[in-house]
């Protein structure tokens, strides 16, 4: 089974840029109720999508108090916790950013690893691409970041 996610968030002055569990040094970031990580909120929803199982905003409302300021990387562990429980195992995640800046190249690694932590798949399984919006619409006029994943997942097989 294949699933896939995308999400968006405003970029404001003064707040935090967290991508792929990984802070990056920005005088601007995410306007959010959680972190903010666009990037592994698409995750999230491609892992759920390839399960069948709704979207990352059913299982963690944002007018939930429990789920202010909290981590995406642990969103991300319960969402995997959530998949396994319905008999699935991840195979590969690729994911790409769209932002006109910072550039995303020095910490890709950092977020490779994160990701393929949280989901305990090999680095190999986890890929992760950035682009930008050649100027264009709000995502080149800096207003805002777009993100995009996909999945795949296969039942686990009893023994
Ligand atoms: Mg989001």
């Amino acid at each position: 089974m294949v699933g896939f996610g995308y999400d968006i968030h405003r970029l404001a002055e003064g707040e935090s840029l967290i991508l792929g569990g990984v802070e990056i040094v920005s005088s601007f970031g995410t306007v959010a109720h959680s972190d903010g990580d666009v990037l592994l909120h698409a995750l999230c929803d491609a892992l759920l999508g390839a399960a069948g199982l709704g979207d990352i905003g059913e299982h963690f409302p944002d007018t939930d108090a429990a789920y202010k300021g909290i981590s995406s990387i642990e969103l991300l562990r319960r969402v995997i916790a959530l998949v396994k429980k319905e008999g699935y195992q991840l195979i590969n995640i690729d994911c790409t950013l769209v932002l006109e800046k910072p550039k995303i190249l020095p910490y890709k690694p950092q977020m490779r690893e994160r990701i393929a932590e949280a989901c305990s798949l090999p680095l190999q399984r986890v890929s992760l691409k950035a682009t930008t919006s050649e100027k264009l619409g709000f995502v080149g006029q800096g207003e805002g970041i777009e993100a995009y994943a996909v999945c795949q997942i296969e039942p686990i097989l009893s023994q």
